[in-house]
């Protein structure tokens, strides 16, 4: 089937479906300037995620570790909610769509005007202090370091404020965890965009959902390892893709919220 065929018949399911879900990865935000991880110009060609993202160098090379981050947040700030974030905000504002469940740290789905957003990774909308748990905006990210004197210190005890985005070796939210998997289990219809599924435990969706018979739709550039079970398996760019499916269903593309 050629993509116009499969968005076609995508937007006929959608309008069947009882309680379709979205599962996001890097790949959505990408036309938004945010490169993803592991595709070829993903950010893990050029450092290595252990070095600049693990809780190892948060603790033993936190100049490095707010090196990397502060450089990536800033890039973040500036980014724009693409035309397949506000594809999903319109999805979800007709009923077509119940959770958009993200793999994504940057807040575009909310930007885009997405209510019911399920963040897997955390966000960079805040921060935390190591020492007291004291909560910051995300604001005190935004600064250039140099040195440990420029170090995000917390105002109370002085320790280090760590950005609220999960790193690697720390454990995953639980709550969002299990929203995740509770939505996955109850879809009918699972449509996976710009995730390469290689991150576990949240690539366990569409089995999941394909356990409970929902069906699964693919939309990413890459080949991914579900590509096999999926029913609609798109080769495109999320944001011509999803623009499709809502001029199919008959949707405008609205502006985003705020
Ligand atoms: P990934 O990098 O492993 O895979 C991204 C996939 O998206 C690739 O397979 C690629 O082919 C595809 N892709 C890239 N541009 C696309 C486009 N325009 N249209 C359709 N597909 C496109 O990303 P992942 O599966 O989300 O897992 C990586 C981890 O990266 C997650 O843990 C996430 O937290 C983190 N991450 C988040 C951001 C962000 O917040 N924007 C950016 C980079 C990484």
């Amino acid at each position: 089937m050629g993509v116009q065929t499969q968005v076609t018949d995508l937007a006929w399911a959608l309008q069947a479906a009882r309680h379709a879900v979205v599962l996001t990865g890097a790949g959505i935000s990408t036309e938004s300037g945010i490169p993803d991880f592991r595709s070829s110009t993903g950010l893990w060609q050029k450092v290595n995620p252990m070095q600049v993202a693990s809780l190892t160098a948060f603790r033993r090379h936190p100049v490095e570790f707010f090196q990397f981050y502060s450089e990536r947040f800033a890039r973040l700030d500036h980014a724009r909610p693409n035309p397949a974030h506000l594809a999903l905000a319109q999805l979800e504002v007709a009923g077509l769509i119940k959770a958009v469940v993200t793999q994504n740290i940057d807040g575009l789905h909310q930007a885009a005007g997405c209510r019911t957003v399920i963040e897997v990774h955390g966000s960079i909308r805040e921060g935390a202090c190591v020492g007291c748990g004291r909560v910051y905006p995300g604001s005190v990210f935004k600064r250039t370091v140099a040195t440990a004197a420029d170090l995000p210190r917390c105002e109370s005890c002085d320790a280090l404020i760590k950005p609220g985005v999960v790193l690697f070796e720390e454990m995953l939210p639980e709550a969002a965890i299990s929203r995740a998997f509770a939505e996955a289990r109850r879809s009918d219809l699972l449509l996976v965009i710009g995730s390469s599924l290689e991150v576990g435990p949240i690539n366990l969706m569409p089995e999941m959902a394909l356990e409970n018979g929902a069906r699964l739709a693919l939309i990413n550039l890459d080949e991914t390892h579900m590509d096999r079970h999926g029913h609609w398996v798109i080769h495109a760019k999320a944001g011509q893709t999803m623009t499709a499916l809502v001029e199919a269903l008959g949707l405008q593309a609205g502006p985003a919220a705020g």
